[in-house]
C-alpha cells in the first residue's frame, strides 16, 4: 500500500485501487461479466467469481410422463414440478390420482374419467345372481376378478367359489399363484385338462406333494405313470428325462 493511499485513502476504480493497486475482494463493486456456458460470474478487474441464478426452460418428457427443467446457460437439469390442469400435467401428460372427473358409463358398471380417460370398476348392483346395471352374472364377475388377482381374491374370499369355476387357464393360474396351500390345491382339484396338469407335475419350484397331487390326476395310465416317475427322479435322470421329452418322445 503506498503511502499516498495510507494517508488519503485508496482511489477505487471498482475493487481495484487505480493509484497502488490494491485489490479488496469484499468490495461491493466489482465490475461483475457473465461467464460463457456456466452460471457464474466474474470481476472483470480481479476475477472473483460469484454464482448466477440458472435460467430453467421446463419441458415435459411425454414418452416417461416427466417434467424436466434445463437450465439454457449451462445445461444443468434435474426434475421439474407438473403443471396439473385437475387430474393430468398439461405438459408431459402424468396423470394424478385425485381431481378425476368420472361420470359412469352407460349400461357399464365403469366409471371413466372426462378428462384424462382413466377408467376404473364400481361396485354392481345385484339383483339374485345378475347386476342390474352391466348384466354381468356372479359367476362371470369372480372369475374375473380372479383372473386380475391370479387367485389372489381367493385368500380373502375363501376356497368356497373355487368349486363353481369351470375356466382351465384360470384354474391353472390360481393353481399357480394363490399364496395358500389350501387354496391352490383346491383349484387343483378341478383342474381336468392334460396339458395343465403335466405343466404343473413337472414344475420343479412347486411341491413335491403338489407336483404328485397333479400327476395323479392324469387319466391317462401310462403318461400318468411316465411324469410320476419324473417326479422322483434325480437331478442327472430328470435332465435326461428333460431331453427325451425335447425331442418329443
Ligand atoms: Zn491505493
Ligand atoms: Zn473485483
Ligand atoms: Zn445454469
Ligand atoms: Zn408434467
Ligand atoms: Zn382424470
Ligand atoms: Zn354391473
Amino acid at each position: 500500500m503506498g503511502l499516498y493511499c495510507t494517508i488519503f485513502g485508496h482511489k477505487w476504480n471498482g475493487c481495484k485501487c487505480v493509484r497502488c493497486g490494491f485489490v479488496s475482494q469484499h468490495s461491493n463493486n466489482h465490475h461483475y461479466v457473465p461467464v460463457e456456458g456456466k452460471c457464474q460470474l466474474v470481476c472483470s478487474i480481479c476475477g472473483k467469481k460469484v454464482p448466477r441464478q440458472h435460467k430453467w426452460v421446463i419441458v415435459g418428457d411425454k414418452a416417461n410422463k416427466e417434467c424436466i427443467k434445463y437450465c439454457e446457460i449451462c445445461g444443468e437439469k434435474g426434475k421439474a414440478e407438473h403443471k396439473w390442469n385437475k387430474c393430468i400435467c398439461e405438459r408431459c401428460g402424468a396423470i394424478r390420482k385425485s381431481e378425476h372427473d368420472f361420470h359412469i358409463l352407460e349400461g357399464e358398471c365403469i366409471e371413466k374419467c372426462s378428462i384424462c380417460g382413466t377408467t376404473r370398476p364400481i361396485a354392481h348392483k345385484w339383483a339374485g345372481d345378475v347386476c342390474i346395471n352391466c348384466h354381468i352374472s356372479k359367476k362371470t364377475y369372480f372369475e374375473q376378478r380372479a383372473l386380475e388377482a391370479q387367485g389372489a381374491i381367493y385368500e380373502t374370499t375363501g376356497c368356497d367359489i373355487v368349486g363353481e369355476i369351470e375356466d382351465q387357464t384360470l384354474l391353472q393360474n390360481i393353481a399357480n399363484n394363490a399364496k395358500l396351500y389350501r387354496v391352490r390345491s383346491e383349484a387343483l382339484k378341478h383342474i381336468i385338462k392334460r396339458e395343465i396338469l403335466i405343466s404343473i407335475a413337472q414344475d420343479r419350484s412347486k411341491d413335491y406333494d403338489f407336483r404328485i397331487e397333479a400327476a395323479n390326476k392324469i387319466k391317462d395310465d401310462a403318461e400318468r405313470k411316465k411324469v410320476l416317475a419324473s417326479i422322483s427322479m434325480s437331478p442327472g435322470e430328470q435332465s435326461q428325462y428333460d431331453s427325451e421329452v425335447k425331442s418329443g418322445l
